[in-house]
């Protein structure tokens, strides 16, 4: 257990911003033009607990789009909306061992392999509930910022960076159609993924999402249910599975509990019953990974004793 409220909660992430801040390693993702301008020195960490503590160190009021992160709760919000017979008959939970971007789609019903990857989280976004693109994209906007306890925003640059640029994703959804799996119109799907990425965040934010997820569904800074026990679930199970993506492996044998990660340097990992995390850090690993989150998240493991698998 990682202690009580009032520990030395905040000055060992003072001791972990110090220890991995002066880190080189890595690059900031440039593949979405508007994203190569952030600061690779940039080094936020939050803690939310179960109790609405929140602890934080460094860059931890920094904006950056939310990215990948985004997709477990909007995989949240499909199941609330459809039920997890029919999401699971659209979109697979199997772990890819692939990038996040690979145009890889079950052969035949051209069906994506999960909802953590970009085809499956284009195929999720779809099934969000809404009369018009925009009413989906509000939903979405509505429902991040409910697990955020706070009212989020688009970065419009970011959004249009991203809408200039995202030949692969469009590509990826052009598939899904052909083959019958995604339906609807491809560059209204796309631009409602591109602004759900593009959803503006801080670290304190993520920690209080992935806190949420920890208290079974309630958000613990106001109080509100925003998913149920179930759900929450569901969720977690496809975060521990495909969240970190071709190092979804190695993530649960070192950390050991469910996260997501985005391209922006956002990481969010979900302590059950006990308290969420949020890392901020744009310099990415080969495998599109915050390098300092990744180190932060592995002290933090490895010092409390996190992994959800161990037995002593
Ligand atoms: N918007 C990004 C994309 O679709 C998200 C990828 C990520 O954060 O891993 O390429």
């Amino acid at each position: 257990s990682i202690g009580p409220p009032n520990g030395p909660l905040s000055r060992i992430l003072d001791e972990l911003h110090a220890r991995f801040g002066p880190t080189t390693d890595g690059q900031v993702a440039s593949y979405i033009p508007e994203l190569a301008s952030a600061d690779p020195t940039l080094f936020g960490l939050a803690l939310t607990t179960m109790d609405g503590f929140g602890y934080a160190s460094g860059a931890a009021a920094t904006e950056f789009t939310i990215q990948s992160v985004s997709k477990p709760f909007v995989y949240a919000l499909a199941l609330a909306d459809r039920g997890m017979d029919e999401v699971l008959s659209r979109v697979g939970v199997e772990p890819t061992g692939d990038a996040f971007n690979a145009i890889t789609l079950e052969p035949d019903t051209g069906r994506p392999l999960n909802p953590m990857v970009n085809a499956g989280a284009l195929l999720v976004s779809s099934l969000v509930d809404g009369a018009t693109a925009a009413d989906r994209f509000e939903r979405i906007r509505g429902w991040l910022s409910a697990f955020a306890g706070r009212e989020l925003r688009v970065d419009e640059k970011v959004f249009r960076s991203e809408q200039l640029t995202g030949d692969r994703n469009r590509a990826i959804a052009y598939l899904m159609r052909n083959a019958g799996a995604l339906s609807g119109d491809v560059d209204e799907i796309c631009s409602v993924y591109f602004r759900q990425c593009a959803v503006m965040v801080t670290c304190e934010d993520l920690a209080t999402m992935a806190a949420t997820l920890a208290n079974g569904g309630v958000n613990p800074l106001t109080r509100r249910r925003v998913l149920s026990d179930e759900l929450v679930g569901r969720v977690l199970t496809v975060m521990t599975t495909c969240g970190m993506y071709d190092h979804a492996g190695e993530w649960m044998l070192r950390v050991g509990v469910p996260a997501k990660s985005g391209v922006a340097g956002g990481i969010c990992a979900v302590l059950p019953g006990q308290l969420g995390i949020g890392t901020f850090s744009p310099a990415l690993d080969a495998t599109g990974h915050s390098v300092r989150g990744v180190l932060a998240c592995n002290e933090l493991s490895t010092r409390f004793g996190l992994h959800l698998l161990r037995t002593a």
